[in-house]
């Protein structure tokens, strides 16, 4: 099939996620942060998802630069992608608004900050690196290109593993035995799972 689909549907996921996060990234900008945790390796962590999870699609859209790794793409691989894609962009989605101004890029703790645990947040307890997974998955099927394709899982699979601990030790100094019970009957991706 024409490697148009995948360009367009590469669009439409980037796209996404500037939409549903712009308007929840300026409300969350409005209220303080009253602790930061963002050190030294969650910057470069940070800068290295940046890099895989936009940069690397928006040069294999505009430019032939990573043309070397192109290969067709295939129907039975492509709408699978599309349907991960979609399912990505929901849980995304559905988590900012359920988190609402508690959101942060970083590992920080805002004025007023509320523990959720409802919504997508009664399932799992990092929805929105869940959204994310889906849309990792949901890249390599969609961006046929060897390096760009699976460049999203690389670079998020790694801010996710050194993140996701750290993340939840704030969160446990924050909330206390609260987080404790909540983690007691929550998985962290997958519902059921872990
Ligand atoms: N890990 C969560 C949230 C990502 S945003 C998810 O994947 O859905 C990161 C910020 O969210 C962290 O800095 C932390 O302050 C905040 N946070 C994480 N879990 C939270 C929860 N259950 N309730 C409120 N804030 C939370």
């Amino acid at each position: 099939m024409s490697s148009w689909f995948g360009k367009i549907a590469v669009l439409v996921h980037l796209l996404g996620y500037v939409f549903i996060r712009w308007p929840h990234g300026n409300r969350s900008a409005t209220v303080k942060v009253v602790e930061n945790r963002r050190g030294g390796l969650e910057t470069g962590l940070l800068l290295v998802a940046m890099l895989t999870t936009t940069l690397l699609p928006v040069l294999w859209l505009t430019t032939r630069l990573l043309a070397f790794a192109d290969y067709p793409l295939r129907p039975g691989v492509f709408w699978p992608g599309v349907a991960l894609m979609l399912a990505g962009l929901y849980v995304f989605h559905r988590s900012h608004a359920d988190l609402g101004t508690n959101w942060s890029i970083t590992l920080q703790v805002r004025e007023n900050h509320s523990l959720v645990t409802s919504g997508v947040y009664s399932k799992v307890r990092h929805p929105m690196y869940s959204a994310m997974m889906l849309g990792a998955l949901a890249q390599i099927l969609i961006l046929p290109n060897w390096v760009a394709g699976p460049a999203y899982l690389v670079g998020f699979g790694l801010l996710y593993v050194l993140r996701v601990s750290a993340e939840e030790r704030m969160m446990l100094d924050k909330f206390c035995g609260e987080y404790e019970a909540y983690m007691k009957k929550t998985a962290r991706l997958v519902p059921g799972l872990g």
